[in-house]
């Protein structure tokens, strides 16, 4: 319409329409132009670009997006110990843990990865920031050089609200994992040589402003978290487990788990006005009372007292040369509680020097003075065990002998009842036949001669008359 009245005018006067069609184009080209440029803005006023959500589902608004990010992959297989690797572990437990959170109303879930590739923490932080995380939770498994430590820790930001939101969530997986039967190496910060994040995920995610969790989940290289992981199935509960930690946090609802989090409380932190430091001392106090001795079992109860004002005390080892051996790393009994009494195995026939080591948070330990006590010589279960065994095993001889000597006796019975049944033999009927024959022949003789002497004698009574 405008058009054929716009015809209607160039008829009027040329000059005019021309005047009026190059307004009229600028003002289309200002109106297209413009409108390109709103939409840009508007673009990334969204964090959206073509670029940057490249295969990338957004989320929908008002939605909790975290992401999920299985520690190590590919080449960088992490941990490896027996016949278990890291990088394969993280990977199920994700893999758990996002199936799980997927049956929550409100929340969009990534992975940073969900095969075997690898990939840089910058990557993976990028990759959060590109989907708008809310959070960036890191899921691992732990070493230590010695193979001694054991437990589950987080590590969290030592900086302001990221600080206290990781060690927000950090209290409700930590207290999952310690209900699972796993003993709590506590929530902790890290710092470099530079005063910032240890940890390049941490670090990285923050200068995002993602707030970013650490989770170890237990030790892969020690027997006493060996039955946590040494299955599959125990690795999908850890992701289930992670999963529930989040629902938590985020007061999430499930219609299909038929579950819900809306009112859970969450441990209020403080945001920090300082950064948090890590605790780099040794325990304060760490000092020992013998209370009992039993001399008959060799059982010794040792009062322990220490304490660590900045990380707590976490574990204890003792040993009864006076230290050149430890025991293993025993749990501390109650974190709340500074002094506590134990129960020690002394062999006998050694003079006991007993010594404690009281480890804190950071795995730092103080000695603790030594008690010498009196050698007991009491016999071991071993050494009772190996006397029962000498008795027996003399009883058992007897017992042969015994038998032996019954069965002896009954052999040179029936050897005796054997010897005097046997039949005579020919040479022994030969030998009597002889001696009797010789015996005839002998009594033959002398009567003989006996009979020609009383013949003789009559003769010569004869020859006299
Ligand atoms: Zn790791």
């Amino acid at each position: 319409m405008k058009r054929q009245r716009n015809r209607r005018i160039f008829r009027w006067d040329n000059f005019i329409w021309l005047r009026f069609r190059n307004g009229l184009f600028g003002m289309a080209l200002l109106f297209v132009v413009s409108g390109m440029l709103s939409a840009s803005v508007y673009a990334q006023e969204d964090g959206i670009s073509g670029e940057m959500t490249d295969g990338i589902e957004e989320a929908e608004s008002g939605q909790i997006v975290v992401v999920i990010d299985p520690g190590h992959g590919g080449e960088n297989l992490g941990g490896e110990y027996e016949d278990y690797t890291e990088k394969e572990m993280t990977l199920i437990v994700a893999d758990s843990m996002r199936e799980e959170l997927e049956k929550y109303e409100g929340i969009t879930v990534y992975m940073t990865r969900d095969d075997d590739r690898e990939l840089s923490l910058v990557e993976r932080c990028e990759y959060a920031e590109r989907v708008n995380a809310d959070f960036l939770f890191c899921l691992h498994f732990n070493m230590s050089g010695e193979h001694t430590l054991f437990g589950a820790e987080c590590w969290v930001s030592a900086f302001g609200e990221n600080y206290s939101k990781g060690y927000s969530f950090a209290s409700v997986e930590m207290d999952l994992l310690q209900d699972l039967g796993l003993y709590s190496r506590g929530i902790k910060t890290r710092l470099n040589d530079r005063g910032i994040d240890y940890y390049g995920i941490i670090r990285h995610s923050v200068e995002r402003d993602i707030p970013c969790v650490l989770i170890e989940h237990c030790h892969l290289d020690q027997e006493n978290d060996q039955p946590f992981y040494d299955h599959d199935e125990k690795l999908i509960e850890f992701g289930i487990l992670d999963a529930t930690a989040v629902a938590k946090y985020f007061h999430l609802s499930s219609e299909e788990l038929n579950v819900d989090y809306s009112n859970y409380r969450n441990v209020q932190v403080d945001v920090p006005a300082n950064v948090v430091s890590p605790d780099r001392t040794e325990p304060d106090i760490c000092m020992i009372e013998v209370v009992d001795q039993n001399m008959s079992n060799g059982e010794v109860s040792v009062q322990v007292s220490a304490a660590d004002y900045d990380s707590g005390m976490l574990y204890y080892t003792y040993s009864y040369d006076g230290g050149q051996n430890f025991s293993p790393l025993q749990r501390w009994q109650d974190k709340s509680v500074d002094t506590f009494v134990f129960t020690m195995q002394v062999p006998p026939h050694v003079v006991p020097r007993i010594v404690v080591n009281g480890y804190n948070g950071y795995d730092l330990y103080t000695t603790s003075n030594m008690v010498s006590l009196p050698s007991m010589d009491y016999k071991t279960a071993e050494e009772i065990a190996a006397q029962m065994e000498g008795k027996e095993a003399l009883e058992s001889i007897s017992q042969t002998l015994v038998a032996a000597k019954e069965r002896s006796r009954i052999i040179t019975r029936e050897v005796s009842i054997a010897q005097v049944k046997k039949p005579l033999s020919f040479q022994y009927f030969m030998t009597v036949c002889i001696v009797c024959a010789l015996l005839v022949l002998g009594m033959t003789i002398s009567m003989i001669l006996i009979l020609g002497g009383r013949k003789r004698k009559r003769r010569r009574k004869r020859k006299k008359r």
